[in-house]
């Protein structure tokens, strides 16, 4: 059903995630269709049967699914590759003369897939995604984290208040290109402080990161309405 070169790819993927350490996962399952007992490290297929595995998103997250270490610094190339390597085996088109159960699996497995590759790929989801799976749910839209941050209330009301005044285009582009700098610089230093178990500080440059990112957003869809 699938080439062999993707079937090596996958199970690769499984012998990257052992190198890593990073899923300490007591999966303990066994393969729905032939029983056979699935090794501790994920695999998107029975390494007896070939069948698809429904992920485990219990015991699964973002990172472990394209065999990544939980950690901020990413390279987007190589998330990219994996991102494209899971689904040109796991997407539902594969499994159109599949079982119904096996059709089920691969929509939910490639449905689950895309949202983490969306979640990992942009730095304000990533680090609010890696914060929240280590217990630190600081920038959920409830957390009430932003009024905290006195500082930040003003730079994001400053920062509103001269996008007001601009006049023009030109002026705009300007202001989003330093925005955007600043957001490059904030994700920069995450990665150090991230390294550095500094996690108060992550937490700070993350919500600024947040807020920053929404002004962009903004500007962002205003210049694509110009
Ligand atoms: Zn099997």
């Amino acid at each position: 059903m699938f080439s062999r070169t993707c079937r090596k790819s996958i199970l690769h993927r499984c012998v990257n995630l052992k190198k890593f350490g990073t899923l300490n996962l007591k999966l303990s399952s066994n393969c729905w269709k032939c029983g056979f007992k699935l090794p501790k490290q994920f695999c998107v297929f029975c390494n007896s049967c070939n069948k698809i595995q429904k992920i485990n998103v219990d015991k699964i997250n973002y990172f472990d699914i394209f065999g990544l270490k939980s950690i901020y610094k990413m390279d987007s190339k190589v998330l990219e590759a994996a991102f494209k390597d899971l689904q040109n085996v796991t997407h539902p088109d594969k499994f159109n003369n599949e079982s119904s159960y096996e059709k089920e699996v691969s929509v939910f497995n490639s449905s689950f897939i895309n949202q983490a590759y969306s979640v990992l790929k942009s730095p304000v989801e990533r680090i609010a995604y890696l914060l929240s799976i280590n217990g630190c749910d600081v920038l959920s839209e409830n957390s009430g984290t932003y009024t905290k941050h006195p500082a930040l209330m003003i730079e994001i009301f400053k920062l509103r208040e001269d996008i007001y005044e601009l006049s023009n285009i030109n002026e705009l582009e300007i202001k989003r290109e330093e925005i955007m700098k600043i957001l490059g610089e904030l994700s920069s230093e995450i990665e150090i402080l991230w390294d550095c178990d500094d996690v108060s500080r992550v937490v700070s440059h993350a919500v600024r990161m947040k807020y920053l990112y929404k002004v962009h957003l903004s500007f962002f869809l205003f210049l694509l309405m110009c």
